[in-house]
């Protein structure tokens, strides 16, 4: 294993070692691949180039990249200034000039000497002076020719990267691979004619034609699949590491909960019942729970949340329930406290705008236990916040949070109980990657009684129409949300553009009747707004994202997406969610500018189904993993080398593989399973390799 070891090591090597590169290229080389060798190794080519060697210049093809042998003739310095350096050469009989604008004049008089033969390649122009090149890509040894002919790869790269330079780097990195000790079981590697993860790498850097760029070649295929099956291995394991985790044994009087369920106005779905108990034998059993429900949107998810807080306060501990607005933990808190009505528990808000002085008030109840249940939104998650007895951790709109700031709170509390909730479903497949160390479960059927929501996609230029509907709307008591798109995800940018839409609306139909909420608008006026939306005479409101999750108001019957095309379907599908709560029809207008390439299709899906699951199997087909909840924090894994939906196919071969592993020897001891320990460590799953 020492031989492995250094290996590892040095394809663990800083990229500063790289000869040649300076601070500002190894910035720039971090900013585009990341710290170490390895890192350069995951980046692969995207396109190809192919350099003819020509040695008759009048036979060169003009505009694509050649490579000549020349001598070097002459050096012309420029007359003025800002001309031109200029080098004449001579390949066989016929003369080049290359040209050089901003010349480093000694550099050039060195590598350029005169008499020498050199190596020239780039792309050939011929002007009025006859050949010429202007700043070749490469100059340097004729030895070099080989690599300066046929098929070359070429990389995304940053700005200040060049092909040459990164050639270079990738060089250095490929010249110090080693093969390692295979991990993929032999069968599955002879079944699909795979070889070595070395010569895997080898040859996706070594393209020979378009063909070989495929996310789907052989070699690309392994490599991915080696990503995946290190990624699904890392999840059994903290999964299986969650369930041999010492929990709390979390046993319900049933006081508060019989209560509850006697004052609901409805009585719970089949699912919701299902999901419950399981819920409560997980907080009942010695084991910890690690639970993610998964269900869309309205489904009923906080009043399972609240069974399951109840519980926990049963069983003499606190509870915590995080929202990633203030709008939404404001509306959870009244939910709760609406639903409790006086049953004797205590519950606290924590939101950001909260002066010292709320905070510390609550803050002290919370950790003198006279607080049996914290509603907050980050403001949660500060170290100000400490619990006297913290039971369960609820985390709603779970994918809105990073990993480190849910254990942020999940570690306020000594080994309690983690249930996480999603209205985002995602595909079976990717939910294995996503989600494969927690335990599942799914509210799959809604609410009896709701009506499908109409949704229609309309051009822009319609907008009248959509006017004159809403006046019709309006005279039926009914409200309305008119969604304006950011172009940037940070709330701060863009606002320009709600704020128009607000002025048009309210011209047409009064101030009184307008509001308009954004990120921007200060706390206690997106109370107010809010507030008279649900009870006053605000009928439309305006608003950007900020209202994609959870809210709920049931005279809202309709929603108006502006350039629909700019959201995510999983995100429309959300927003779209926001109506429909009521007894009303509801209805949703999708309107876009142009709708460029697959959009109208896209948009098309959501108007045909309002199953988040299928929807969001769309959205993968169409758009890709990366992109799959319209947002970057969506909490879906990154990889660098597997690519959705190419490789999709791969994830359940790898999670079996994976869970066959585990089964058999679940702390990796057998020595036959001592390679699977270097692709964890390859892929950095260090954390899971701290726990075997
Ligand atoms: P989400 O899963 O999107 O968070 P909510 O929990 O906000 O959904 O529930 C949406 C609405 O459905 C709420 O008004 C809630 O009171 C209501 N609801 C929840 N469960 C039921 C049920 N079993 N029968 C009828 N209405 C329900
Ligand atoms: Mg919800």
């Amino acid at each position: 294993m020492t031989h492995v070891l250094s290996i590892l090591t040095s394809l663990e090597t800083s990229l500063r070692a790289v000869p040649y590169v300076g601070p500002k290229t190894l910035e720039r080389l971090q900013k585009l691949v990341g710290t170490s060798y390895i890192d350069v190794l995951w980046h692969f080519p995207d396109r190809i180039e192919t350099r003819l060697h020509v040695t008759d210049l009048t036979k060169t093809p003009l505009k694509t990249p050649v490579t000549v042998i020349m001598e070097v003739v002459q050096h012309c310095t420029p007359s003025r200034p800002r001309m031109p350096y200029k080098v004449v050469g001579k390949v066989g009989c016929t003369l080049i000039t290359l040209v050089f604008f901003r010349p480093r004049v000694a550099y050039l008089q060195n590598a350029l000497s005169i008499g020498s033969k050199r190596l020239i390649s780039g792309s050939m122009e011929r002007g009025q002076e006859g050949y010429q090149m202007a700043h070749p890509d490469h100059m340097g040894m004729p030895s070099e020719l080989s690599r300066w002919v046929g098929v070359r790869p070429l990389y995304g790269l940053t700005g200040g990267l060049s092909q040459s330079l990164y050639h270079g780097v990738r060089d250095t990195v490929l010249a110090s691979l080693r093969p390692l000790p295979e991990w993929i079981p032999l069968s599955l590697l002879k079944e699909n004619s795979w070889v070595s993860w070395e010569a895997s790498l080898r040859q996706i850097h070594a393209p020979q034609s378009l063909a070989d760029l495929h996310p789907l070649t052989s070699a690309r295929s392994r490599i991915a699949f080696d990503e995946l099956l290190a990624h699904q291995l890392s999840l059994k394991l903290l999964k299986r590491h969650h369930t041999i985790e010492q929990g709390r044994r979390l046993e319900a009087t049933g006081t508060l909960t019989k209560h509850l369920l006697n004052r609901l106005p409805f009585s719970l779905t089949p699912d919701q019942e299902t999901v419950l108990k399981t819920i409560a034998e997980d907080m009942r059993s010695p084991h910890r729970m690690m639970r993610l429900l998964q269900g869309d949107v309205g489904s009923g998810k906080t009043i399972v949340a609240l069974f399951a807080l109840l519980h926990g306060i049963e069983a003499g501990t606190q509870g915590a329930l995080l929202a990633p607005t203030e709008l939404l933990a404001q509306q959870l808190y009244d939910t709760v406290v609406g639903f409790l009505g006086d049953l004797p528990v205590k519950v606290g808000l924590f939101l950001g705008r909260h002066t010292a002085k709320e905070r510390r008030e609550v803050q002290s109840q919370l950790t003198n236990g006279t607080l049996h249940l914290a509603i907050g939104t980050h403001a949660l998650l500060e170290s100000a916040v400490q619990f006297h007895n913290l039971g369960l951790v609820i985390i709603d709109e779970q994918h809105r949070f990073g990993v480190e700031q849910r254990k942020r709170l999940i570690d306020k509390g000594e080994r309690a109980d983690v249930l996480l909730m999603s209205a985002t479903p995602i595909p079976r497949s990717l939910a294995l990657t996503a989600y494969g160390d927690l335990s599942l479960c799914i509210l799959g059927t809604k609410p009896l009684g709701r009506q499908p929501i109409l949704t229609r996609a309309l051009p822009m230029k319609r907008i009248d129409e959509i006017y004159a509907g809403l006046e019709r709307l309006l005279s039926r008591q009914e409200k309305v949300y008119w969604v304006c798109p950011l172009i940037e995800e940070s709330e701060t940018l863009d606002l320009g553009h709600a704020e128009n839409r607000y002025k048009e609306l309210v011209d047409r139909f009064g101030s009184h009747r307008v509001g308009l909420i954004h990120g921007r608008i200060k706390a206690d006026e997106q109370d107010r707004v809010m507030d008279a939306f649900k009870n006053g005479t605000i009928d439309i409101l305006v608003a950007t994202s900020i209202i994609e999750v959870g809210l709920h108001v049931e005279q809202a019957s309709c929603i108006v997406i502006e350039n629909a095309e700019r959201f995510g379907l999983s995100q429309l599908h959300q927003l779209r969610g926001r109506v429909g709560r009521g007894s009303q029809t509801a209805s949703c207008l999708l309107l876009y500018d142009q709708l460029p390439g697959h959009a109208k299709e896209r948009l098309k899906t959501l108007c045909t189904s309002s199953n988040g699951f299928y929807i969001a199997e769309q959205d993968l087909k169409l758009r890709g993993g990366g992109d799959l909840l319209g947002s970057k924090q969506s909490g879906f894994p990154t990889f660098r080398t597997v690519t959705f939906p190419d490789h999709e196919a791969l994830v359940a071969p790898t999670d079996a593989v994976a869970q066959q592993i585990i089964d058999q020897d679940p702390f990796l001891r057998e020595e036959a399973h001592q390679p699977l320990r270097v692709l964890l460590r390859l892929f950095r799953k260090e954390r899971v390799l701290g726990m075997l």
